[in-house]
């Protein structure tokens, strides 16, 4: 689709669109609250030439670096398999970008709906070639069989592919994982903590110069590790960050990973919880200009809080208690069955309803705020299906109870395949968008914390004194509204005024 307007030009690399961004400014004078409307003139101005995009996964080996390299394989093949309850076709269902809609606006016939991915230029995710590392040898065809995902049939048509790719060695610190994983670290790099973060910074240019990608985006999809210990004087700022890893102090294999991402110019995504980002990443990554998102997929369970908890304090019910149990059988619930490794799920899945909470004083007092609990079992036999019991209190008018019970059932890694094909289309996107104001003419991009990803993330990473949104709603609108703005569209109100006149 094209858009007619005098505030959006499209040249052969750009399309740049005039933008007046509203917001309302708060301050309180003399006692009294004074609200005042105001607006920014914006100039979004996005990249055209969608790049060959190459992903490397840490964790290339796991359920889901398989799944989603698998997936997006049967895709691009164009494969069915045949199930007890049919044919079954390859698809992306779960993926924000490929698998959902926006309204461009009402034509003749009512409101016309396009994919996301229509929305600006994007790379498709069968356009994606992905390379990664593990500790574990096996090859992806191996790796997949393992995991136990996906169906036989489908698996057999994938084999001949998947078998050529093999993870590369990786960085290997036992402490940091559970023990109950070493038996599978066989493919484990050597030498000092410097040369091998050395080496990954090689690996990246390799795959890039021998796949001949344009662009690379390292995600983290291995094991959840414990926190890390912020340190001054260790892990506080770039410099001492890169000075602990010369010396080879404490720091975790994804804090590794990302500062060879952030030195070889490629965004580096967290999809685990831990604190990966220790502030001197995150001050490296400032430095360098490269873009960090994380933590921590929101898949399932978290999703559905973020979903549920907006709707009945939304509502104007008072939630008062939020208990989730998990049960899982696959790599990671085993991983998890360690209590330092735990501690990280269960932080990244706790903090989930503050903003939500905080947002409304009328039901809760500063300090207030709903009990949570969260459980998370190993029980090897349901693999990969994931089961989620979450029970939901609220305080109804006049004393009344309301609780909500809710038991989810389904595969862990066919939720967070779509989640990393949509981070890192985003990510990619958000890389050919720059803007400007009209007090600050000079192009500039986004932050190089990017916060827009929050949607695809249980405790999104956001710049410093920034507010973090849990809610699932506001995080797509965010993104929709942003990628409209890049087309000089007014945000999507949902007023519908045009239907409610005599
Ligand atoms: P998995 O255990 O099957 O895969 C992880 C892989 O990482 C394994 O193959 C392991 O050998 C490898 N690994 C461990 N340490 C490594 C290192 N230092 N370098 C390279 N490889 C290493 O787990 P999974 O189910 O694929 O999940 C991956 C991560 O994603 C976990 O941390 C999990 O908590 C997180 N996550 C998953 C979901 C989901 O829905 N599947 C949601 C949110 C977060």
């Amino acid at each position: 689709f094209l858009v007619e307007s005098p505030n959006v030009t499209y040249s052969k690399d750009f399309i740049e669109a005039k933008y007046t961004y509203s917001t309302v400014h708060v301050c309180k004078e003399n006692g009294v609250t004074k609200v005042r409307p105001c607006s920014t003139r914006f100039t979004f101005r996005t990249g055209r030439q969608v790049p060959r995009l190459g992903v490397m996964l840490v964790g290339w080996g796991g359920n889901n670096g398989t799944t989603v390299t698998a997936a997006v394989l049967a895709n691009k093949l164009g494969l069915s398999w045949m199930t007890k309850t049919g044919r079954k076709k390859a698809n992306y269902y779960g993926s924000l970008l490929q698998a959902s809609t926006v309204c461009l606006g009402s034509g003749p016939s009512g409101d016309v709906y396009v994919p996301f991915r229509d929305l600006l230029p994007m790379v498709h995710p069968n356009d994606i070639v992905f390379d990664g590392w593990d500790i574990s040898s096996l090859n992806l065809a191996e790796a997949m069989k393992r995991a136990e995902v996906l169906e036989w049939p489908l698996q057999e048509q994938l084999w001949p592919h998947m078998e050529k790719m093999k993870p590369r060695p990786s960085i290997y610190i036992p402490e940091f994982i559970a023990a109950n994983q070493e038996e599978r670290a066989d493919n484990v790099l050597r030498g000092s903590m410097a040369e091998q973060v050395e080496q990954i910074r090689r690996d990246i240019r390799d795959f890039k110069e021998s796949s001949g990608v344009d662009k690379v985006i390292v995600l983290w999809t291995a094991n959840t590790e414990r926190f890390c210990d912020i340190v001054p004087g260790l892990n506080d700022t770039a410099d001492n960050l890169l000075r602990a890893i010369e010396r080879g102090l404490e720091v975790s294999p994804s804090t590794l990973f990302a500062v060879a991402s952030i030195l070889e110019g490629c965004a580096y995504i967290n999809g685990s919880p831990q604190n990966t980002f220790v502030p001197g990443a995150v001050e490296l990554a400032a430095q360098r200009r490269v873009f960090i998102g994380g933590d921590d997929f929101k898949s399932g369970q978290t999703k559905l809080k973020s979903v549920l908890v907006d709707f009945l304090v939304g509502a104007g019910l008072k939630t008062k208690s939020i208990v989730s149990y998990n049960h899982l059988g696959n790599n990671d619930g085993k991983n998890l069955s360690a209590p330092q490794q735990f501690r990280s799920k269960e932080i990244s899945k706790s903090n989930v309803v503050d903003d939500t909470v905080q947002a409304n004083p009328v039901l809760y007092g500063p300090q207030d705020k709903p009990d949570h609990c969260v459980v998370i079992k190993y029980v090897p036999y349901v693999g990969d299906s994931k089961r989620a019991l979450d029970e939901y209190t609220s305080e109804i008018m006049m004393g009344g109870t309301n609780t909500i019970v809710i038991h989810n059932t389904c595969e862990d890694s066919l939720l967070a395949s779509p989640i990393i094909l949509d981070l890192a289309i985003l990510t990619e996107l958000c890389q050919r968008i720059t803007f400007c104001t009209e007090a600050d003419p000079e192009f500039q991009g986004f932050h190089s914390v990017l916060s827009i990803l929050s949607f695809l993330c249980k405790a999104p990473l956001v710049p410093e004194g920034t507010p973090v949104v849990n809610a699932l709603f506001r995080q797509r609108s965010c993104i929709e509204n942003i990628l409209r703005a890049c087309l000089g569209l007014p945000p999507q109100n949902h007023m519908l005024l045009e239907h409610k006149m005599q």
